[in-house]
């Protein structure tokens, strides 16, 4: 998503989506309703008035929720809370924020500049392009997920073309980082948007690729480490994560997932609980991916056995495609392994070769 506009723009954005999900924390901090799972953090209307009109807000907060649009009548959940944002261009009055400090209500942006107006109109315009091309050509077109800085904002283009797009199928997926703290509430709620508007979630699972940039940014800038305190936890949150979306797949079989891994574990937890809910690999609801040059000791066999397995080509100019591959190799503990055993696997063959002198292989399909 980078590519597709100003990366400063993405920045700015992300900052006002973080600072709103901060109010409605703050909200429900106040409220001693924060010690529940994400969807379950759920705003009385009439307490949240009172409390706002405590911090100084004006008017009548009830009136910022149609009635008709809420989940549930009487109160405000996540979901409820963000849809203010995306209603901003007919709200602006609504965007106050508390001052952390002072605890005082200050405006979070009056309006958007006429200059970022334009920006977002832009990206959401090439965007659609894509998703178009992708569509007419009967493809998938899948957003990467970048750093922190920029993700909340990728993450509401990416929702508003999957609103448009994925009608029927996903056609846009979105991309989760599990190696962040808040990997798992990110999923959960998308999964519950997709069902509360009625379009068809399809997500590409990672582990995430830029631990060492974030966690010196935070240290750096001061603030809480994004970023799973070990590699352990990512493991256990990219499992528990999948396994809420293979949930969804089996409730709803409109939804799609890549696993996006070079890791055999979670090849082989995926393939376990696919058995479990009896979806077979034809089904084509669970995707794999590895880079191309990368784990083909796993990507083959899937494919040998019908699952739909893509091998992701980096592409552009040689400056930027190397150092890429070359981050993926130093952060890939999956890829090392893996290189070592299709090593292994090469001398295997070529012995086997040589030994029964097949120098020349032929396979017949
Ligand atoms: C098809 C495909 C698409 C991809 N798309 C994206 C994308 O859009 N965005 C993106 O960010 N990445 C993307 N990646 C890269 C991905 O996020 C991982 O960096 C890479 O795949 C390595 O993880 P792994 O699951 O293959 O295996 P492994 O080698 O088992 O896991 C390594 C990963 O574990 C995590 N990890 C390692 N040490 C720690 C630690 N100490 N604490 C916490 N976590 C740790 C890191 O995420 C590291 O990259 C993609 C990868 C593939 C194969």
């Amino acid at each position: 998503m980078t590519a597709l506009g100003h990366p400063q723009f993405l920045v700015q954005f992300s900052e006002v989506l973080v600072k709103w999900r901060c109010f409605f924390g703050f909200l429900t901090a106040k409220l001693g309703k924060d010690d529940r799972e994400v969807l379950e953090q759920k705003l009385d209307l009439e307490q949240m008035q009172a409390l706002l009109t405590k911090l100084g807000a004006e008017g009548d907060i009830r009136s910022w929720f149609a009635s008709e649009k809420l989940h549930s009548s009487s109160t405000i959940d996540i979901l409820d809370w963000n849809r203010l944002i995306d209603d901003r261009t007919k709200v602006p009055h609504l965007l106050v924020v508390p001052n952390l400090q002072t605890e005082c209500l200050e405006p979070l942006l009056s309006k958007f500049a006429e200059e970022e107006e334009q920006q977002m109109k832009r990206m959401l315009q090439r965007l659609e392009v894509l998703a178009k091309c992708a569509v007419e050509n009967r493809v998938r077109l899948m957003v990467d997920a970048e750093q922190t800085y920029f993700q909340p904002a990728i993450n509401w283009l990416t929702l508003v073309m999957q609103r448009i797009f994925n009608t029927d199928h996903p056609i846009v997926f979105n991309t989760y980082q599990c190696y962040l703290k808040e990997a798992f509430d990110n999923v959960c709620m998308d999964v519950e948007l997709s069902r509360r508007e009625g379009w068809c979630f399809g997500a590409k699972l990672v582990r995430g690729a830029y631990l060492d940039q974030e966690r010196s940014r935070a240290e750096e800038i001061g603030y809480e480490d994004p970023i799973n305190p070990d590699y352990e936890t990512t493991n256990c949150m990219y499992h528990r994560c999948l396994d809420h979306v293979l949930e969804e797949i089996e409730r709803n079989r409109k939804a799609n997932v890549m696993v996006a891994s070079h890791n055999t574990d979670t090849v082989k937890h995926t393939l376990r609980r696919m058995e479990e809910m009896g979806l077979a690999p034809t089904d084509k609801k669970v995707y794999f991916g590895q880079l191309l040059g990368m784990c083909d000791q796993i990507s083959f066999p899937l494919g040998q056995a019908g699952f739909p397995v893509y091998k992701y080509v980096p592409y552009g100019p040689i400056s930027e495609v190397i150092p890429y591959l070359s981050r993926r190799v130093q952060e890939n503990r999956g890829v090392m392994k893996g290189a070592q055993a299709e090593r292994e696997l090469l001398w295997t063959e070529l012995i086997r070769r040589v030994t029964s002198a097949e120098i020349f292989y032929t396979h017949t399909l």
